[in-house]
């Protein structure tokens, strides 16, 4: 089930796109300013986000920005009022994905929220690699250097959310909230525990460890 973040302060337009999307089965979270669209965005937990431009505490082209430099690859689809060229045009070389401007019929935001998701998914290999470490999404098996590795379900989970995000920190907050939901208390060990599983597993160099950040799975 996709995830969709909605970044927009006009309640009318937050609500209207909201229940359209959760009519078509999609999950869907409503921020009202640009500082709160930055951090959901952040947590990786959502596989789109439509973004105002004209947003509170920091505007859409800056949250877009930020997420670029922080290498969010979250894909973005712009929406807003300001409809000139120029906007257009900054959104998309800010790196949004699409560009729709106000106002706008809710099949023609559906279709492109499908197109986006799609080409997302289409992205998303069913085999992730990361050095010598393969990870096949299907049958759900590890290989480190052709050797295969059992992995539990957790472990194959954790090592997945590195695969994913393999030239990024990730914190322990990331990892517990994307491999263990949030159900967790964020005081707990887990993740070092399983870091350390996989390490034995996997060999302890391919996992780094970022004092006071996270973890890194290393490239090569
Ligand atoms: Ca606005």
């Amino acid at each position: 089930m996709s995830r969709i973040l909605i970044a927009e302060d006009e309640e009318r337009i937050a609500t209207f796109v909201q229940k359209g999307l959760n009519a078509q089965g999609f999950v869907t979270t409503i921020v009202a300013d640009g500082q709160s669209a930055y951090d959901e965005a952040r947590s990786m937990l959502y596989d789109l986000l439509i973004l105002d431009l004209g947003l509170p505490l920091m505007d859409g082209l800056t949250v877009l920005r930020r997420l670029r430099e922080d290498r969010i690859d979250i894909p973005v689809l712009i929406l807003s009022a300001r409809g000139s060229v120029d906007d257009k045009v900054a959104g998309l070389v800010g790196g949004a994905d699409d560009y729709l401007p106000k106002p706008f019929a809710f099949e023609e935001l559906l279709a492109r929220v499908r197109l986006r998701l799609r080409g997302h998914v289409l992205e998303d290999q069913t085999v992730l690699t990361a050095g010598g470490l393969t990870l096949d999404l299907r049958t759900r098996r590890a290989h480190v250097d052709g050797v295969a590795k059992d992995l539990s379900a957790r472990e194959f989970a954790l090592a997945e959310t590195l695969c994913r995000h393999k030239d990024q920190v990730l914190s322990r907050e990331q990892l517990l909230s994307q491999v263990w939901g949030f159900d967790f208390d964020p005081g707990s060990n887990i993740v070092d525990v399983y870091i350390r599983y996989l390490r034995k597993k996997f060999g302890a160099e391919r996992i780094e460890t970022i004092r006071g950040m996270g973890y890194r799975l290393k490239q090569d």
